[in-house]
């Protein structure tokens, strides 16, 4: 199987039940470094996606007989193909989304950890014996897999936001219904491939490709055979699948947007705080749902941390992902670059002071350079609203109690950042920011091992860690009398 034959231009099938399916009707996935066709996909539809559900409904249920052992075997066998086949996979990503190739490869092993962690964990997936009220009885606690689970996904990690559900959803004995964004369906398609190749068994994952999600959406959100829903992706669109789930009352995951802050105070280490700053800004060209959106920096660090920054801005280098030596790639669409450009406009115009970069890349198309926007303040678009690109907006702060205050002012709480080597200020930011993951001198904190998710109207649940297997299953009582 060459993987590669994804994106040679031609006509792509999506994969419903055990069908490679064609269709008449197909969508481009474009190149968005070029603005070249990549392949047409298959443009499913609402029937299409009932028979996706009804095939992994009839295949859940001969796989959540399968004893855990066989299911960790299978998983490992598919975390085995994806790393063999990181380059491939690697190259459809940059292909089909921008990233550079290093940072592709880099999300390859990332997601690849789920499926190598998920199927450790389906070994672990214990119950519990209760202390009983009296001796006539014994209380036990199983768990089981949920069911069908629909998995809807962004563009911006177009691999690892799918391991990071099927992997414990197939762990845990659920089959997947994955509907991806329409902007990266290759790379959905290529992992299907492999996990078919290792031998998980047909039916279990679905890949419902469409241009336009509405369709294929309402189906998997309102069909009372789906039995969760785990969505990544806006706020937005987050509620308004919620609302939909209601229902048929489905347990949902929702792993949302965020308005992250990263605070800089002035004992920090001013040279790592630039380090996790580069990082978590600027990776995967600041369409990350983690990645910084507000940087708070104490007043008298203030014009040094700028200079650093700005520095190690300069230095950036953009261009195709396929080119070595390239750290920022292209935006996905015309619509994300003037969204970023809106950003600047408007700071600008409200007082903002531009250091770097601030409008399309010289490149054209969906380039935009690297830019560092300093004095920014709460009145600002950028202040309230996740950028989702390479804009550094960088706030002064005076006080401790300010920039606790000023990061908590949002309605999102997903991730956040300061950097400190003040013993006793760690632990009362920490506790005081009201996030679900914190990054305390470190701006890339994400890995299988630990809990990921938000809080407040950054989502619900958590993937990752054992916590993230437990989303998947159902506890269920049994009171055994008469003993
Ligand atoms: P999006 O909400 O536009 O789309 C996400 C997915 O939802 C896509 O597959 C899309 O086709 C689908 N979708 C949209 N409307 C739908 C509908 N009516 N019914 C069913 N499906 C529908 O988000 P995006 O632009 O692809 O991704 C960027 C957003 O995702 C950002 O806000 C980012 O912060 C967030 N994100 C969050 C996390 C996290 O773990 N919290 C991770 C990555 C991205």
């Amino acid at each position: 199987m060459n993987l590669l034959d994804l994106v040679s231009g031609g006509k792509v099938a999506a994969l419903i039940g055990s069908e490679w399916r064609l269709s008449v009707k197909n969508f481009d996935v474009v190149n968005p470094a070029n603005g070249e066709t990549v392949a047409q996909v298959a443009d499913m539809g609402a029937e299409d996606a009932r028979e996706a559900i009804v095939a992994a409904e009839r295949a859940g249920k001969a796989w959540r007989k399968v004893s855990a052992k066989e299911r960790a075997r299978l998983l490992k066998r598919w975390f085995d193909l994806v790393v063999v086949e990181t380059e491939a996979l690697a190259r459809i990503m940059t292909l089909e989304q921008g990233k550079p190739l290093a940072e592709a490869r880099g999300e390859v092993a990332y997601g690849a950890s789920f499926i190598e962690f998920f199927g450790e964990e389906s070994k672990r997936m214990a119950g519990e014996v209760l202390p009983a009220p009296d001796t006539s009885k014994r209380l036990l606690v199983t768990r089981e897999p949920v069911g069908v689970v629909a998995a809807i996904t962004p563009w911006n990690f177009p691999l690892a936001m799918i391991t990071r559900k099927c992997a414990p959803a197939l762990a845990a004995g659920c089959s997947v219904v994955i509907k991806p964004a329409e902007a990266t369906p290759l790379t959905a398609l290529a992992l299907a491939r492999l996990a078919l190749q290792a031998g998980i068994p047909e039916g279990l994952i679905s890949v419902v490709t469409c241009s336009s999600p509405a369709g294929v959406g309402d189906v998997l959100t309102t069909d009372s055979r789906v039995r969760k829903v785990s969505f990544t992706g806006s706020t937005e669109v987050g509620k308004y699948l919620l609302s939909q789930c209601a229902g048929t009352v489905k347990k949902t995951a929702m792993e949302l947007g965020g308005n992250a802050p990263f605070i800089v105070f002035n004992d920090a280490d001013l040279d790592a705080a630039v380090d996790g700053a580069i990082a978590s800004k600027f990776r995967n060209a600041g369409q990350t749902c983690v990645c910084t959106n507000r940087f708070l920096v104490q007043a008298d660090v203030y014009d040094a941390f700028l200079e650093k920054l700005v520095d190690r801005v300069r230095g950036l280098t953009v261009g195709s992902g396929l080119d070595n030596d390239v750290t920022v790639g292209p935006l996905i669409n015309a619509a994300a670059v003037e969204k970023v450009q809106s950003h600047v406009n408007d700071g600008l115009f409200k007082g903002a002071r531009l250091l770097v970069g601030g409008q399309a890349h010289e490149l054209g198309g969906n380039f935009f350079a690297p830019t560092v926007m300093a004095d920014v303040t709460a009145d600002m678009l950028v202040a309230s609203e996740e950028t989702f690109g390479p804009l550094a907006a960088v706030f002064r702060f005076e006080t401790e109690a300010e920039a606790l205050e000023l990061a908590n002012d949002t309605p999102s709480g997903l991730a956040a950042y300061f950097y400190t080597r003040d013993y006793g200020r760690v632990f009362r930011t920490l506790e005081a920011l009201e996030y679900g993951m914190v990054g305390v001198n470190e701006g890339l904190i994400s890995t299988e091992l630990a809990p990921f998710g938000g809080i407040k109207e950054s989502g619900l649940g958590r993937e990752g860690s054992h916590h993230g297997l437990d989303e998947f299953t159902e506890l269920k009582y049994a009171c055994l009398g008469g003993l």
